[in-house]
């Protein structure tokens, strides 16, 4: 049986607490995972905080962006095995993870590294009442210690989002990856190793959330400062746990994103869109659509062909390339989403299609699989449409003017992203600029520069990363004042 371990200065790490890790396809035991107990957490904290004083905490930035550049060649020289490792633990198809979730995976080492190399800081001459002057600057230093947690969903890419950049910016880090997802955080060790990344700069604990390795991470008086992408009430812990000795969080949370469809719009560029931000990856992608809004005249066409394009998606293995749509992580998140499924119909909803479970034959019989649903004629006030379910399913609802949709979309306690179709320029602008989300699309879903501010408003998220503004939250910036 694959065994996968911690990765701990530099080196994998077994216990003696195994867990097993099931196939999102079959339901059957694919690895055993090392979980870490508090002592295995506090070696990697240890080995995190002695790293900063090491070659790492006295390397220039050249040096470090040259080593960031080899990880990225790193996870391209050994793509098939992070494929491979994501695949199975995710179920997802291959056709995804090859074009999405490696290439960001390496794409976050080389844009960050980029990012720290190019971005100035600041500077400023000041008057002084003696004539002669001052000048002031602006000087980055890591922050330290910085504590990732991450989820199941885009496992390499989003932790390679939070690892990159905290690594440009000169810390140390001690992942927590997902129970669902621990392979490729593992995988990375040893390209981490091959790239000459000092040991203890990376380090890798396994385990759950509460009274395990994400407790005791997020609790470690050694951290000094945490990065979490997951739920909602997740994040609301580990901010409390942060709380502790003051230390900053960025949070990337969960979201109930909708998409507003103008009756002026590209049809076949919407709903081409729209498939996308509903199903791919069986709909577990925090900035998806679970609400689309179409305006009147289209309502009923727009239905129909989203309905023939759902029925069409072909569920699958990831190794099929006729595969559009895997099985969902785990059977616990099947439960999940097939009690939003019974629960639309309670609401009062129409099936427009799914709505169940797909017979998949005996051999995916105990995967987590579930039909691509779509609902139509709930209320705006239903759970259904106001809760995140984290699945392959849409409400679509008419509208029939922008104040309208403005009003239904924004009522939401979530706001991490939008997509809004219309040919209508100043239109775009108007409703992209009064969505309340952290990121409006317009004309496209998931188009994402690297360089841009990334995070959600209202319970989406606390804090901006990306570009620029992930030195934001890696660095702390100290003003160095002279007098002249
Ligand atoms: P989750 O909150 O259940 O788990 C995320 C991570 O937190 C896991 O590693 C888990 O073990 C850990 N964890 C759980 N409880 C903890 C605790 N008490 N202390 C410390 N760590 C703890 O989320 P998930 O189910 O893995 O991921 C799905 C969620 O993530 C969805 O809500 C989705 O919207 C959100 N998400 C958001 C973004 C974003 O960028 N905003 C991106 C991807 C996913």
């Amino acid at each position: 049986m694959k065994q996968i371990l911690n990765f701990i200065q530099g080196e994998y790490a077994a216990t003696d607490r195994l867990f097993d890790k099931h196939s999102p396809l079959t339901g059957e035991v694919v690895a055993q995972v090392h979980e870490a107990g508090r002592a295995e957490v506090d070696a990697a904290v240890a080995a995190a905080r002695a790293a900063l004083a090491g070659p790492w905490g006295r390397m220039s930035v050249a040096e470090r962006v040259e080593r960031l550049y080899a990880v990225a060649d790193g996870i391209h020289r050994r793509f098939e095995e992070f494929l491979a490792a994501e695949c199975q633990d995710t179920g997802k198809p291959r056709s995804l993870a090859s074009h999405i979730d490696i290439p960001r995976g390496a794409a976050n080492f080389k844009v960050f590294a980029d990012v720290v190399k190019n971005v100035p800081t600041e500077f400023f001459e000041t008057a002084t009442p003696d004539g002669r002057g001052a000048i002031n600057y602006g000087w980055r230093t890591p922050v330290g210690v910085v504590g990732v947690v991450c989820p199941w969903n885009l496992p390499l890419l989003l932790m390679t989002w939070k690892v990159g950049p905290a690594l440009a910016c000169g810390n140390t880090v001690v992942v927590k990856p997902s129970e669902e997802t621990p392979q490729t955080a593992a995988l990375l060790g040893e390209v981490m190793n091959e790239a000459g990344i000092p040991p203890g700069v990376y380090n890798v604990v396994h385990g759950f959330g509460p009274d395990s390795a994400g407790e005791f991470l997020t609790t470690h008086p050694g951290v000094d400062a945490i990065t979490f992408t997951g739920e909602t009430r997740t994040g609301e812990v580990i901010m409390k746990a942060a709380a502790q000795g003051a230390r900053p969080v960025s949070l990337e949370m969960g979201g109930k994103n909708a998409a507003i469809v103008f009756d002026d719009c590209d049809f076949d560029a919407a709903i081409e869109g729209t498939m996308r931000s509903v199903f791919a990856n069986c709909g577990q992608v925090c900035l998806g659509t679970e609400r689309v809004y179409v305006q009147r005249p289209l309502f009923e066409r727009f239905v129909a062909a989203l309905k023939q394009q759902a029925e069409a998606l072909k569920l699958g293995v990831p190794d099929d390339a006729a595969t559009g749509m895997g099985p969902l992580i785990s059977k616990e998140h099947q439960d999940k989403v097939l009690s939003y499924y019974r629960l639309a119909a309670e609401e009062g909803a129409t099936v427009v299609t799914g709505g169940g479970v797909p017979d998949m034959g005996a051999q995916l019989a105990g995967g987590a699989w579930v039909q691509p649903t779509i609902w139509t004629g709930l209320p705006e006030t239903a759970r259904v449409i106001k809760e995140e379910i984290f699945g392959p399913c849409c409400h679509i609802a008419p509208f029939d003017t922008e104040e309208e949709v403005l009003a239904k979309a924004n009522d939401n306690a979530y706001g991490l992203a939008c997509a809004i179709w219309t040919r209508d320029l100043a239109r775009a602008h108007r409703v992209a600029q009064r969505m309340q989300v952290g990121l409006s699309w317009v004309n496209s879903w998931f188009l994402r520069d690297l360089r841009t501010p990334f995070g959600g408003a209202k319970q989406s998220g606390i804090g901006r990363e990306g570009g620029v503004h992930s030195l934001e939250f890696y660095t702390e910036q100290k003003n160095v004042c002279i007098k002249l």
